[in-house]
């Protein structure tokens, strides 16, 4: 994919909030201050200040937009419904090379809560995915009992699982069986 360390960072980052939704685990991944904290610090969010609950309810609120982008039918709904998200967040690009990270743009206000950084981040991440035509990349993980989201970077656009090393292996082991069985 044509895309800069940046959009790729920010596209992990919207992955692996909306795959702590109820709707795509099956549990809250997000049910504390602990957990919004534990993913700040996996995803290497800066700038954030001391987290409350009202962050906690703001975040979940973005993660299920950033759900409906992925599983819209088609890009005139993925447009649509992305627009919405960032009609309603304050963007303002500013370049910056903090902790030693090579020059990037940062889209969030300087005073912006979690919930508008990741908003604007993301959602300029998505923005210039679906300007470069590769809405199709955004997916839902193809084993039957996983609703987990990713976007494919394979070259041929042909990932169907969420992870290769779990859902991936869990379909082909069986497959594997069902053949045997037949
Ligand atoms: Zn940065
Ligand atoms: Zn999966």
């Amino acid at each position: 994919m044509p895309f800069g360390h940046d959009m790729v960072h920010s596209l992990a980052t919207v992955v692996e909030l909306v795959n702590t939704s109820p709707s795509t685990r099956g549990d809250e991944g997000l049910s504390s201050l602990a957990d919004l904290q534990a993913f700040v610090e996996s995803r290497e969010i800066s700038g954030v200040h001391t987290l409350t609950t009202r962050d906690l309810g703001q975040v979940r609120i973005v993660r299920e937009a950033f759900h409906r982008v992925f599983t819209a039918t088609d890009q005139p709904t993925a447009v649509r419904t992305l627009n919405n998200l960032l009609a309603g967040t304050r963007i303002t690009p500013r370049l910056t090379e903090h902790d030693g990270h090579a020059l990037h743009v940062h889209y969030f206000a300087n005073d912006a809560t979690l919930a508008e950084h990741v908003a604007a981040d993301c959602g300029v991440a998505l923005a210039h995915l679906l300007v470069e035509g590769e809405a199709e990349r955004l997916r839902t993980c193809s084993a039957p009992d996983c609703d987990r989201v990713f976007v494919d970077e394979s070259r041929n656009r042909s990932r169907v699982y969420c992870d290769s090393r779990t859902c991936g292996n869990r379909m082909h082991v069986a497959a594997y069986r069902a053949r045997r069985r037949a």
